[in-house]
């Protein structure tokens, strides 16, 4: 930690740039305290880390694990400069005792107040879901910055997220999507935004690199963003990601694979209308092309025209599904109060724009024509030709 406690009472911060041998004067005649735990700490004073505060060995300290690694050091540091520099009143390792949270920073912007927490190791969803939800409770806005190394680009606008990453995921105030994330060695803010996942770890994403020294607070509050990569890459990096895991499928995909086979479905024929991409469905960890597989064959095979089709009814068999872990819900603690579900509606409007169905009234949609399930691979790949080029400009809207 950056900040302790002097005999006096005084909040000490390393924040202010000292010269070493001030600091050495200073651990000769002062005595230091954890803020949180009271317990006596050391000032560390070597060449190799930053310099920082540390627990005595054998103390137990609720709030800090003595593992901070530099990295973390150095960016809370550098993030907390960062907006001192913006004049932003922002204070560093800030104890609010009401709830006994200490977030990184704690700083006021344009009348809200929020916690920055910078995180680069991961903590049990249930700390983070617990911490965030005590941060709303009192009326900040929690901020959480994820340590940029663990952002894994594959190739181009391809990258791997872990469940942990996903845990960032925050809203803008223009109810946009973004994963902000912030690299101590390299300087720079990494982030996400448009994230379409293709499978439950790989995602296409726009992505963006700001440097902190030419970056502004607004900037990373709500980025501008860029378009999304076009719908043919994303269904191309989603067929070979389905054909590579099908190859050793877990036990998830092959109940899937079990239960479409009687319906006269396999992976490699299924219609161009199944596994397509909308806006939310980061929401749902299960792939597109197996939670709309299941949609498919619960709700639309075998329809025949002007069948009518209640949302309400999909609803049910939707959460029936999530219920048996056919589908699984991607767990998300900075959103709160958001129903998957309105993936499912989204779904709907898509196939509506595509003429599939019509739409009756706010939950009663009609079947206009069938899905097209292809009999061979050449009808398949003819077909999907054909429904890309038709329904390019449909696609491209998400
Ligand atoms: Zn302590």
């Amino acid at each position: 930690m950056l900040t302790a406690r002097t005999k006096s009472g005084t909040i000490f911060s390393l924040s202010n740039h000292y010269e070493k041998e001030n600091l050495l004067i200073l651990r000769n005649n002062e005595e230091f305290f954890c803020p949180v735990c009271g317990e006596a700490v050391s000032l560390k004073l070597g060449n190799q880390r930053i310099y920082h505060f540390a627990h005595r060995s054998g103390t137990f300290c609720s709030d800090f694990h003595e593992s901070e690694s530099l990295y973390h050091l150095e960016g809370k540091l550098q993030l907390f400069q960062w907006l001192h520099m913006q004049g932003i009143s922002a204070k560093l390792e800030y104890y609010d005792s009401l709830i006994g949270q200490r977030p990184d920073i704690m700083f006021h912007f344009r009348g809200n107040k929020y916690a920055l927490e910078y995180q680069c190791s991961p903590i049990p969803e249930e700390i983070f879901v617990k911490r965030t939800e005590n941060y709303i409770h009192h009326h900040y806005i929690p901020f959480w910055i994820l340590g940029g190394k663990h952002i894994k680009a594959k190739r181009g606008n391809v990258f791997s997220l872990s469940n942990f990453n996903y845990f960032f995921l925050r809203k803008t105030p223009s109810r946009q999507l973004v994963l902000p994330s912030y690299c101590s060695e390299e300087k720079r803010f990494h982030i996400l935004s448009k994230i379409h996942p293709f499978s439950i770890k790989n995602t296409t994403a726009s992505s963006r690199i700001l440097s902190i020294h030419k970056t502004k607070i607004e900037e990373i509050l709500e980025p501008t963003l860029f378009n999304p990569i076009n719908f043919t890459k994303w269904a191309n990096e989603m067929e070979k990601s389905m054909i590579n895991s099908s190859l050793h499928a877990s036990p998830e995909l092959n109940h899937f694979l079990h239960e479409i086979y009687p319906h006269n479905l396999n992976l490699y024929l299924l219609p161009p209308e199944i596994g397509l991409p909308v806006r939310h469905a980061l929401l749902i960890q299960t792939p597109p092309i197996i939670w709309q597989t299941y949609l498919y064959v619960d709700v639309f095979q075998n329809k025949s025209p002007n069948t009518h089709i209640d949302l309400r009814d999909v609803e049910r068999i939707f959460n029936d599904r999530i219920k048996m872990n056919n589908i699984i819900i991607r767990n998300l603690p900075q959103l709160t109060s958001v129903n998957p579900f309105m993936v499912v509606r989204e779904y709907f409007q898509l196939l509506e724009r595509l003429g599939i169905i019509i739409k009756r009234d706010e939950s009663v949609y009609q079947m206009q024509q069938g899905f097209m399930v292809p009999n061979s691979n050449r009808e398949k790949e003819e077909r999907k030709q054909a429904f890309f080029q038709k329904n390019s400009s449909i696609l491209a809207k998400r």
